[in-house]
């Protein structure tokens, strides 16, 4: 099919209410025309002009296993053939959606029991508030309800889960947070230590943070703490040295439950299957989106620890039926998609080769970043990644926000070929590419960035910026 650029260009304007875009800006044409993405194959997409890029984002951190999976099309096409939709209320089930509940199960860290299925992120994070909310009700602790999230977390943007997430661009003028959650500190080592502080001792501070503040919140109001193992929107931040003990401390000696956001990290992307193992959390809740179908089909999930469903089944006589569900809870068709997802994920070892690629893809951006003058710090993990360009190395000193420095990079890399994310929270370049990447792709991707970031670097020389 040839795509008719013009008229596609001209209905998107029409009609298309596009997240985070410039509304104004788009709709008279400033920010140029949409970008119509037609194809996709490997770590690449491809456009309606012809012009390739390579993903190093994997869509929104999602598309593990790659562009083009034919099995993945495959399995979804054979069930949309045999049952497009059945509902999962009142016991009713399919054989893709016992299978992959039962794989997910097993796979996953801590001691779970079961699978409860959504379409988004956001979705499975709003499931969590209410299952830690009926949890403590059915228990007697009515009053157990706050839930602690981090500044710079990111847990979606429905009214729950974007009351989660910790960046006020996606409260204001949008009436968040709701009062039941509270934030605490971010654990970024380079942004939050005091000089000579170090990740340990800092690691420990935050900890002695979120008793203090379940302590004045009072630890009977406090239901759960969640978060990401490696904080993803939030910059791709990596924990500190200690971190995850030392808030699971105080976790446990106030029974605040622990709920791990595992949509980015599930799945391989740290090198590990899933973050909380890599980074010895247990987990009582665990939320799991973006990976479990590498965005073949919308699909998410709470998976629910032992200790909280016993509760929940011991409570069934009391209260009567679980009354939460969404119409496409357990679609069949997600499932034979995560299943189809997950058979990939399993027999190429995608774990373990975003620990192989990974190491050397941090190892590259090291070497190619570190010693620039406007770089402040190279982090990541497997194959996620962040560049963070400073005004200042020695005293830690952000550029003036007007510059636009991290999307003017990501702008550069584009032109050049290469999707890198300009993260908000500062100058920061993200990377998470599909989990598939290979050593020469990662070659091609850090060379593509180091001519972007030099690029940006001469134009500020020119500019008269002292670098
Ligand atoms: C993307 C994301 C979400 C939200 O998922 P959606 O499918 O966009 O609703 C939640 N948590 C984390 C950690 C995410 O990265």
């Amino acid at each position: 099919m040839t795509i008719n650029i013009k008229d596609i260009s001209e209905k998107d304007r029409n009609a298309v209410l596009h997240p985070f875009t410039q509304l104004k800006d788009f709709a008279t044409g400033k920010l140029g025309e949409p970008t119509i993405v037609e194809t996709g194959k490997g770590i690449r997409i491809q456009d309606a002009h012809g012009n390739q890029f390579i993903d190093g984002f994997a869509g929104l951190y999602c598309v593990n296993v790659g562009y083009g999976r034919t099995e993945v099309a495959e399995a979804i096409s054979r069930q949309a053939y045999r049952l497009a939709y059945y509902h999962s209320y009142a016991a009713h089930t399919t054989d893709e959606l016992a299978i992959l509940s039962d794989r997910l199960v097993k796979m996953a860290p801590g001691k779970m029991s079961k699978v409860f299925y959504g379409m988004s992120g956001s979705d499975a994070n709003e499931t969590q508030a209410k299952l830690v909310w009926y949890y403590n009700n059915l228990r007697g602790k009515p009053n157990k309800k706050k839930i602690i999230s981090r500044e710079r977390g990111y847990h979606g943007c429905s009214v729950v889960s974007g009351s989660m997430t910790g960046m006020s661009f996606y409260h204001d003028n949008m009436d968040l947070p709701l009062p039941q959650i509270v934030h605490t500190g971010v654990p970024h080592h380079y942004w939050g230590a005091t000089p000579g502080e170090t990740e340990r001792e800092f690691s420990a501070r935050r900890a002695v943070e979120l008793d203090q503040l379940i302590e004045r919140l009072g630890p009977d109001n406090v239901g759960a703490f969640i978060g990401e193992p490696v904080l993803g929107t939030g910059g791709v931040t990596p924990p500190p040295e200690g971190y995850w003990g030392a808030i699971q401390t105080v976790l446990k000696k106030h029974d605040v439950l622990l709920i791990a956001d595992e949509v980015i990290t599930g799945f391989g992307r740290t090198g590990s299957m899933f973050g909380s193992q890599h980074y010895g959390i247990e987990p009582d809740l665990i939320t799991i989106a973006k990976g479990l179908t590498s965005a073949y089909f919308p699909l998410s999930a709470a998976i629910v620890g032992e200790k909280v469903y016993k509760v929940l089944e011991d409570g069934a006589d009391k209260v009567g039926a679980f009354s939460h569900g969404y119409t496409y809870s357990g679609h069949p068709i997600g499932a034979a998609a995560a299943n189809a997802v997950l058979d990939i994920v399993e027999k190429e070892d995608l774990p373990g080769n975003a620990r192989e690629v990974g190491a050397f893809f941090q190892a590259q951006l090291k070497e190619k970043f570190s010693q620039l003058p406007i770089v402040g710090e190279v982090r990541g993990v497997g194959l996620m990644a962040a560049i963070e360009f400073v005004a200042d190395r020695d005293n830690r000193k952000r550029f003036d926000p007007t510059l636009k420095i991290g999307a003017r990079i990501s702008k550069a890399a584009r032109e050049r070929g290469l999707i890198a994310r300009a993260m908000p929270h500062g100058d920061i370049l993200g990377f998470a590419p599909p989990l598939v990447t290979t050593k020469a792709e990662v070659e091609e991707m850090v060379g593509i960035a180091e001519s972007a970031v030099r690029f940006v670097m001469d134009e500020l020389s020119r500019d008269g910026l002292n670098i």
